[in-house]
Order: C-alpha cells, then structure tokens, then sequence
C-alpha cells in the first residue's frame, strides 16, 4: 500500500508500507523545504553543493545556470525576470538557461 505524505504540496513524498522509509519523487519535488522543516526527527539532510560551485567557478571554465521555472516562485518581489537573470550572472554563471530551453 502507498501513502503520499500531506506536508509536501506537490506529494512527492511516498510512504510505502513495504518499505522502511518513505521516499522523495525527485521528478517531482520543487525543493520548497516543507519537508525539512517538518521532520521533527530531524531525518532529512539538506545537502549543499556551494563548495563545489564556488571550486567550478573559481577554475576559469564557463558555467550554465539551469533554474526550475518554480524559482520565480522563491523570490516573488522580483517582478523584472531580467534581474534575476543578472544576479545569477553576478555570482559568476556565464550562461542563465531556463530548464526547458531546447537547444537545436
Ligand atoms: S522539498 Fe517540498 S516539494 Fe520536495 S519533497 Fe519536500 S515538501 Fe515535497
């Protein structure tokens, strides 16, 4: 039996009785946090990558940003997407791309 567990807005946390413990739809996840902040056991680990980034960037090569169309959506009082595109090129990125970019 499969449960979707209530806390995630886009129920991307599955909860199956056969297993041990409940999982993330990573397809699905937008990464808003709720889950994190919910786990009272403190079972959920947030994982940063800024280490890696500023060792990418600091090498000289030229790096892509690709954002989620839900970013928007994290920083609601930017109403000029042209900004947002700026402070991303700010924090070293050669390249802003959103996700469905097709390249041909
Ligand atoms: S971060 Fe948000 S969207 Fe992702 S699994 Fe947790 S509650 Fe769901």
């Amino acid at each position: 039996m499969l449960f979707l567990c209530k806390i995630c807005p886009v129920k991307a946390i599955k909860v199956d009785v056969n297993t041990e413990f409940p999982s993330i739809i990573v397809e699905r996840c937008i990464g808003c946090g709720s889950c994190y902040q919910a786990c009272s056991p403190a079972a959920i680990t947030y994982r940063s990558s800024i280490t890696e980034f500023k060792e990418l960037i600091a090498s000289g090569v030229k790096v892509a940003a690709v954002c989620d169309p839900a970013i928007s959506g994290e920083f609601h009082d930017i109403t000029d997407y042209r900004k947002f595109v700026q402070m991303i090129r700010n924090l070293g990125f050669a390249f802003v791309a959103e996700v469905s970019l097709e390249l041909t």
